[in-house]
C-alpha cells in the first residue's frame, strides 16, 4: 500500500502543489504538507495520531512503587506506558534496548526509552 506521503496533494484553495515537510515535536516526527502560497498545512494522519496518543499519556500521573533490592532500588513502570514504547518502536521498526536513567534535578528522575530526536 501506498503512503500517503508519496503522493503529490493539491492545495484546494491555490490548486498548487504542496511542499512535503516535516515538524519535530517532543521528539516526534510529523510529516506534512504546505502549500508555499498561502501556507495551509496538512498533517500526514498517522504521524498526528501518534503524537495525539503521547500527549495523552503524558498528560496522566501514574503512581509508582518502590523497592529496595539490594544496593538498588527498582521501580515498577506502568503496562500502558510499556506498550506504548513497545508499538512505538515496531512502527520505527527499530528497537533502541538501552533505557537511559538519569537525575535531571534534585528530586528529579527521568527514564528514556528511545534517541530523542534533536
Ligand atoms: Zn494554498
Amino acid at each position: 500500500m501506498k503512503d500517503i506521503f508519496e503522493a503529490n496533494i493539491l492545495c484546494d484553495k491555490c490548486n498548487i502543489k504542496t511542499d512535503k515537510k516535516i515538524a519535530i515535536k517532543d521528539g516526534y516526527k510529523i510529516r506534512f504538507f504546505e502549500c508555499p502560497k498561502c501556507k495551509e498545512k496538512i498533517y500526514h494522519p498517522l504521524d498526528l495520531k501518534e503524537y495525539q496518543e503521547f500527549k495523552n499519556l503524558k498528560r496522566r500521573q501514574f503512581n509508582v512503587k518502590l523497592r529496595m533490592v539490594g544496593n538498588s532500588f527498582s521501580v515498577t513502570i506502568p503496562r500502558e506506558i510499556i506498550d506504548f514504547e513497545e508499538k512505538f518502536a515496531q512502527m520505527e521498526n527499530e528497537m533502541n534496548q538501552m533505557i537511559r536513567l538519569s537525575l535531571e534535578e534534585p528530586g528529579r528522575l527521568s527514564l528514556r526509552f528511545r534517541k530523542i530526536l534533536e
